[in-house]
């Protein structure tokens, strides 16, 4: 869509359609510097300079790009070829005028390119991946601008023309005769967009946007959790009328571990103990998301008691450190005992027997006697 010496903006400053706004600008940025007429001075660099100041303006508005995306260089309709839109000191309020029947048919921000819709979708973690973080390649459809008619929703070849009923400004207004009142309403032809499309683009019927398998990478940071969501900004649905795209929004389904349940960035495990390792104490091996590590039980370890392993835990997300995993200990009862342990546990007994029950019971039963006075 480049009328006659105009070059496109894009070729101007050597970005792809689909560059970032970053790369505009590292692009703008290094041919500024090298077409700078303070410095260059070929006969040419200061019309290149213009060109390149020109094209950086453009692309680096959302606004002002998603309407030139849409239509190129050319004003559509009632202008006719021999007008050059962009003639002037201001390129853009020319073409914005020359759309939408200029600032003072209404404020711009109605009429102007409307952003795409956000979109969801849901990310199946393993506990694993939420904790240590991952990058997961993802599918979805989105809405992207219609390749054959670049977004304008008129059929290659053909242009957008002028809304004949409000005559481009959107807007209808109508007097009441009795009040001397002024109604302004959205034109009903148009849709306040102020121009319509005579032929439609077939591949898109006119909507100018057409959906389209989407496959991306998404960077799941360490230390995220369920009902966490990432943020993709221009992911989602390009807008209608050439407006900018929307958001993508991941959200989480991080899967349960079969051992570890996590609070926060704590990660609890419960460790079961038989009763010889309780009462001795040992060193055990404890399982962690790093592997086996080793742990001290002390003597007398009693079932809900709780350790601590320092920075085992889940990373902080987006920070340095790490949580810790919180050990809760219960102490197994054997359920069957063979000829040989039921002789120990019954030697065993013998020795408690020696102890006065009663002297030692400070537990539940002592408090209770205690309450009731006993
Ligand atoms: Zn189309
Ligand atoms: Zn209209």
């Amino acid at each position: 869509m480049t009328t006659g010496a105009k070059r496109d903006y894009y070729e101007v400053l050597g970005v792809s359609r689909t560059a970032s706004q970053d790369e505009i600008k590292k692009a703008f940025r290094r041919l500024a510097r090298q077409y700078h007429p303070d410095v260059n001075k070929d006969p040419g660099a200061e019309a290149k300079f213009k060109e390149i100041n020109e094209a950086y303006e453009v692309l680096s508005d959302e606004q002002k790009r998603a309407v030139y995306d849409r239509f190129g260089h050319n004003a559509p309709g009632s202008m006719g070829g021999a007008y050059d839109p962009f003639e002037g000191a201001d390129p853009f309020s020319t073409i914005f005028d020359a759309f939408f029947g200029g600032a003072a048919a209404g404020p711009r921000t109605q009429r102007g390119p409307q952003r795409g819709a956000d979109l969801r979708y849901s990310l199946r973690l393993s506990f694993e991946e939420a904790v240590f973080g991952t990058e997961k390649e993802i599918e979805y459809r989105r809405l992207e601008v219609c390749p054959s008619c670049r977004g304008s929703g008129a059929e290659p070849g053909t242009d957008p023309v002028r809304c004949p009923k409000c005559h481009g400004s959107g807007e209808v207004r109508q007097r009441a005769p009795l009040f001397n009142m002024v109604t302004v309403t959205t034109c009903d032809q148009c849709g306040g967009t102020g121009f319509v499309i005579p032929i439609p683009c077939r591949e898109c019927r006119g909507e100018g946007r057409v959906r389209h398998l989407r496959r991306i990478t998404v960077k799941v940071p360490a230390g995220v959790d369920g009902n966490q969501q990432i943020r993709i900004s221009g992911e989602g649905d390009a807008g209608p009328r050439g407006g900018p795209h929307g958001n993508l929004y991941v959200a989480l389904d991080v899967q349960p571990h079969p051992l570890f349940v996590r609070e926060g960035n704590d990660i609890i495990l419960e460790l079961k103990l038989n009763v010889a390792q309780a009462a001795l104490g040992e060193e055990v091996n404890v399982p962690t998301l790093d592997g086996v590590e080793k742990m001290r039980v002390p003597p007398g370890t009693q079932t809900g008691q709780t350790f601590r392993l320092r920075g085992k835990g889940v990373p902080f997300l987006r920070q340095q450190g790490r949580g810790d995993q919180i050990v809760v200990t219960r102490v197994v009862v054997p359920e069957r005992l063979n000829e040989h342990q039921r002789r120990l546990f019954q030697e065993l007994a013998r020795t408690f027997e020696a102890e006065t029950p009663g002297d030692r019971d400070e537990g539940f039963f002592g408090r209770i006697k205690d309450a009731f006075g006993l």
